[in-house]
């Protein structure tokens, strides 16, 4: 369970603060939409945030301009930590509401250099329901990108 929850009004969160220089960063880049700045607990060196400048909480809150920005500054970040940290692997994270793992809600992208048994952990408990399930799945999909 994470130690810490900011729990702020939107607008005034941390991240928000952050951008607005209220707070101090280590920051690594910026341009119009992004952010991108080293994250307060580093699980590994050179684990950076990126987030949007416009306060939103969750990938369903961000417009396609901004998702697209995030990740194209996530992989220039990500160029940057191989060069600078070459870890073995990288991993890119995003958390979304309590349950996703999200305790700043203001929208960011982990960008995570790797290391062996480096303690990170994400329970994968995958399950086979098997192909008709997956296709009623898919089904329900295609019929929501129908009606959004
Ligand atoms: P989340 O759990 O929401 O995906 O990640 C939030 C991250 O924000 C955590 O990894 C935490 O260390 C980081 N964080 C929280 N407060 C601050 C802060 O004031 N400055 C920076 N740079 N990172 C922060
Ligand atoms: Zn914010």
């Amino acid at each position: 369970m994470p130690m810490f929850v900011d729990h702020s009004p939107p607008g005034q969160c941390i991240f928000c603060r952050l951008v607005a220089g209220e707070i101090p960063s280590a920051k690594v880049c910026e341009d119009e939409l992004t952010v991108a700045f080293m994250d307060i607990g580093q699980v590994n060196p050179g684990h950076v945030l990126v987030a949007t400048k416009r306060h939103a909480v969750t990938l369903l809150d961000i417009t396609p301009e901004e998702a697209a920005a995030v990740l194209q500054t996530a992989q220039r970040v990500a160029r940057a930590v191989q060069a600078a940290f070459d870890p073995p692997g990288m991993t890119l994270f995003q958390a979304n509401g309590p349950v996703g793992g999200q305790t700043v809600f203001h929208f960011h992208l982990h960008v995570l250099p790797r290391h062996e048994d480096d303690g990170m952990a994400l329970a994968w408990p995958r399950k086979e329901p098997g192909p008709a399930v997956l296709q009623a799945y898919a089904a329900r999909l295609r019929a929501a990108l129908q009606d959004g």
